[in-house]
């Protein structure tokens, strides 16, 4: 076992003042910028690998304190979609686009129109998509301009029940490997956050026979929970110490921090929250306090499934194949985890590298 300070040291990563040695160091494809002169948009296009197909990922438009800030970002989110898109064997690479919003008065649709050139401009190596501030029809006025659109209204679809298919079947799978159990009977879950996946994944895992405590901090959802799924209700900042089999983060990102990490009474951390650890040495951390992580990125992927699907065309049933399959890429994760003793945040990581070509970056 190693101590919380030379993880510390082992992984903090340096800081990058330097952004192309920042691309080079973590594989970056290319970096596109681009400034409207007649609307004033301004606007980043991180493409991090094409290597398995076109480099898809969401728009974010939101306020940035600088354009640095917003082309790390741009950056870190590119990367985190092919890491995603790999780990589920999807024909994508990843790709995040970044408009920054202007603290003044600016022409919303004007800049929206812009931003469809620039993506068309790129000729199909990135497919935007949703993201933090914006909506379906942002991205019907970008596709007067360009193809590469992956979410539009006419696709007329909400990710999250596919997003909560793919978690439900990585508890499964963290369920048998870890506890060697096929069914999630009488297994006692702690779900943090009751919204669009935790909501229908609490349905999921109540039909299932699992015994449920949730928290959220609205108090309808949970209401909802003990009426329809015998729930039992924890406050919020309880839920993570609940002693339980699986802990599901369903809310917040950093859940797992040198704070929360010492009070989790669970033997797994399987849920559909973005980036559950606050820095990469919990994922050690967990490793070493025999609590098996299901990588955030890996069964959380039913989204993204179903957002390709959508731009992809692809075949119903095949969707429900590559949801099941977030299954298949636990499994094979938590194998190498315990046969190389090392972490699974970091395995999942390491096998995402080796589909993509990319030298590890820990
Ligand atoms: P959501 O906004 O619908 O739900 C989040 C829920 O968490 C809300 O009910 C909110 O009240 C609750 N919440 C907020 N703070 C809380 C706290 N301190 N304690 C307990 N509950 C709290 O979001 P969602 O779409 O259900 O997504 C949940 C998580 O999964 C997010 O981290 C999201 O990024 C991630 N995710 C979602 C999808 C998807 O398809 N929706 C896909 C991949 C990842």
């Amino acid at each position: 076992m190693m101590s919380i300070d030379k993880i510390k040291n082992e992984t903090t990563p340096m800081i990058q003042d330097d952004i192309l040695d920042y691309a080079i160091s973590h594989g970056f494809g290319d970096l596109h910028f681009k400034v409207d002169n007649e609307t004033g948009m301004k606007a980043i296009v991180a493409i991090h690998s094409t290597k398995l197909g076109p480099a898809l990922g969401g728009c974010r438009f939101i306020e940035y304190p600088n354009t640095t800030s917003a082309i790390y970002d741009a950056m870190r989110l590119a990367k985190g979609m092919s890491y995603k898109a790999a780990s589920v064997n999807l024909p994508l690479g990843g790709g995040k686009a970044v408009i920054i919003k202007p603290n003044q008065p600016f022409n919303r649709e004007a800049y929206l129109h812009a931003f469809g050139r620039f993506v068309n401009d790129l000729g199909g190596r990135y497919v935007t998509a949703l993201d933090s501030g914006t909506q379906l029809n942002d991205m019907d006025i970008i596709a007067q301009h360009t193809p590469y659109v992956a979410s539009l209204s006419s696709h007329n679809g909400d990710p999250s029940p596919s997003t909560a298919k793919g978690v439900l079947r990585g508890i499964q799978a963290a369920v048998e490997f870890k506890l060697g159990k096929d069914k999630l009977e009488g297994l006692h879950i702690a779900i943090q956050g009751l919204g669009n996946v935790g909501y229908q994944l609490a349905g999921h895992l109540h039909e299932l026979g699992a015994r449920l405590t949730v928290a959220d901090v609205n108090p309808t959802s949970v209401e909802r929970a003990i009426k329809n799924f015998g729930a039992t209700a924890v406050p919020t900042e309880s839920i993570h110490k609940v002693p339980c089999d699986v802990f599901a983060p369903c809310a917040l990102g950093a859940i797992i921090n040198d704070f929360s990490i010492g009070q989790l009474q669970t033997t797994i951390v399987a849920g559909a929250a973005n980036n559950q650890l606050a820095h990469s040495y919990h994922g050690q951390l967990l490793h070493d306090k025999g609590i098996l992580y299901a990588a955030d990125y890996v069964i959380n992927a039913g989204g993204l499934i179903f957002a390709a699907s959508k731009y992809l065309h692809t075949p119903e049933n095949l969707v429900l194949q590559q949801i099941d399959g977030i299954h298949t890429s636990l499994m094979a994760i938590f194998a190498r985890s315990q046969r190389e003793n090392r972490p699974a945040s970091e395995i999942a990581d390491i096998l995402a590298q080796e589909k993509l070509g990319l030298a590890p970056t820990r």
